[in-house]
């Protein structure tokens, strides 16, 4: 039921894609390539050397272009450290990007934007050295960007509020009353994670420039948020950017992102859900990068075998070796899954989920109420979200106890917090939708962006 085209030309307006280079950024801005593709326009999608080589990417409808981040053979996992990694990429990528532009433009190409990750603010720079027009993704929940840009701009204060008792809460603007742990964890504990927390409080600096902004959230779900954030810059809502089978089926055969940096073990799980009753399974996934301590892997894993449900458990095989000695797991254990189709499948319940940005919009756009358990970054935020916002869900006790796991999942499946969850995650299921859909609220922001890309001059 493919009702929009995809065919472009030479004459077609060309849009430079430019994802950080990690699962959950990439996932994003693959599938806004796509629905541009899918209005006429031809998306060329940047990804790193070391990704180019190990996860080639089948869709033909996107040109991929390798650039270096300074990792060409091994990639991020083989940068000393996230410092290290995110100083090179910008040394080492922003000079091949310039390259690539020129390289597309000696090749005859015309290139009319560079939509660049907010995590990688210099391509900005070296678009307007071209003199290409520049918009800024953000891939997180405007919620959370609200937070991150009162750091940029000092009105929170990092230090002052790390040292604060824990009693102090937050008040930001379209944002409801914040517990200090409820902040992203590089506001209330930065740390630990320098390079990290130097990225998502600087994502703002030269935002002014940017001809667009563009978020992965839909307006219904942070309406007032985002009102807000337009009274600043000219943001562009799109999501939810989960491929469309799974939402207004407009786009033929997108059912994938279709660029996983990890092997799925699909055949199993596929059968393993099968044969399962109806809304019996509690998928559990912790992303595809955050990494628990020993001891809450330990708490969930008898949390999980104690609760006595279906479970299927995404443990990365870096992960693996944290699983208690002892554990004989009572469900299916696999490195790594098809998310999306195991979030689909009507065997599964409920979602114990990490909460990072992708996870949650994923878990409301397929209708599947959560079990959050935030470890860093967004998530503590997003679960936030989940819980009190959304009301798709229930956040365990951080850090999680197994008896705290084994409440909530049975809370979640059989209680009436459950059902209520369930309710509203069908509501959000809807609205995402419908936001997507002919006329929807992202539907009409993305036309608007491809209506505004200049025409080619003859
Ligand atoms: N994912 C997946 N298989 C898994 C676990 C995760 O395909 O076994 C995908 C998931 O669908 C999501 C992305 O990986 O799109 C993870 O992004 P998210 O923002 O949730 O978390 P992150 O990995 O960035 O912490």
């Amino acid at each position: 039921m493919a009702e929009e085209h995809n065919k472009t030309n030479n004459s077609s307006p060309h849009v430079v894609i430019f994802p950080f280079p990690s699962q959950g950024h990439i996932n994003p801005l693959i599938q806004f390539a796509k629905r541009l593709s899918s209005k006429g326009v031809k998306p060329t999608l940047i990804t790193t050397i070391y990704i180019a080589k190990t996860s080639p990417y089948p869709n033909s409808s996107i040109v991929v272009e390798p650039i270096s981040d300074g990792f060409d053979d091994g990639g991020f996992k083989s940068a000393t450290s996230a410092e290290s990694y995110i100083d090179t990429f910008h040394q080492v990528g922003s000079k091949s990007l310039a390259n690539l532009i020129r390289k597309l433009v000696n090749e005859g190409n015309h290139v009319d934007a560079i939509i660049y990750d907010s995590f990688v603010t210099w391509a900005l720079d070296v678009a307007m050295e071209y003199g290409i027009d520049g918009g800024c993704f953000f891939t997180q929940a405007c919620a959370v960007n609200n937070i991150y840009y009162h750091v940029y701009k000092g009105v929170l204060e990092i230090p002052l509020q790390a040292a604060a008792p824990p009693t102090v809460t937050i008040l930001l603007p379209e944002l409801p009353q914040l517990q200090l742990w409820e902040t992203p964890s590089f506001v209330h504990n930065p740390g630990p994670y320098p390079g990290w927390a130097h990225i998502v409080f600087n994502q703002f600096p030269n935002i002014h420039n940017a001809r667009w902004v563009f978020s992965n959230t839909f307006f219904k779900l942070e309406e007032q948020v985002i009102k807000w954030m337009r009274l600043m810059w000219p943001l562009m809502v799109v999501g939810p950017t989960v491929p469309s089978m799974y939402l207004d089926k407009r786009l033929e055969d997108d059912d994938d992102y279709g660029m996983s940096l990890l092997k799925p073990n699909h055949i199993e799980c596929m059968g393993w859900l099968n044969n399962k009753p109806k809304g019996s399974v509690v998928y559990v996934s912790f992303g595809s990068y955050g990494e628990l301590g020993v001891a809450q892997m330990e708490e969930i894993a008898w949390g999980l075998n104690e609760s006595s449900v279906n479970y299927l458990w995404v443990v990365r095989e870096t992960e693996k070796e944290k699983l208690p000695k002892s554990f004989l797991a009572n469900g299916l254990i696999v490195e790594w899954c098809r998310q999306l189709e195991v979030l689909a499948h009507e065997a599964v319940g409920c979602f114990v989920t990490h909460c990072g940005f992708n996870s949650s919009l994923e878990t409301i756009s397929l209708g599947v109420p959560v079990v959050a358990i935030p470890q860093w970054t967004d998530q503590t935020t997003n679960a936030k979200c989940l819980e009190d916002i959304w009301g798709v869900g229930i956040r365990a006790k951080t850090p999680v106890t197994r008896t705290n796991l084994v409440w909530c999942i049975k809370e979640i499946m059989e209680g009436e917090r459950g059902a209520v969850a369930r309710k509203n995650a069908i509501k959000w299921k809807d609205l995402a939708i419908e936001a997507v859909s002919p006329g929807g609220s992202s539907d009409k922001d993305i036309n608007e962006f491809v209506s505004q890309l200049s025409p080619i001059k003859c």
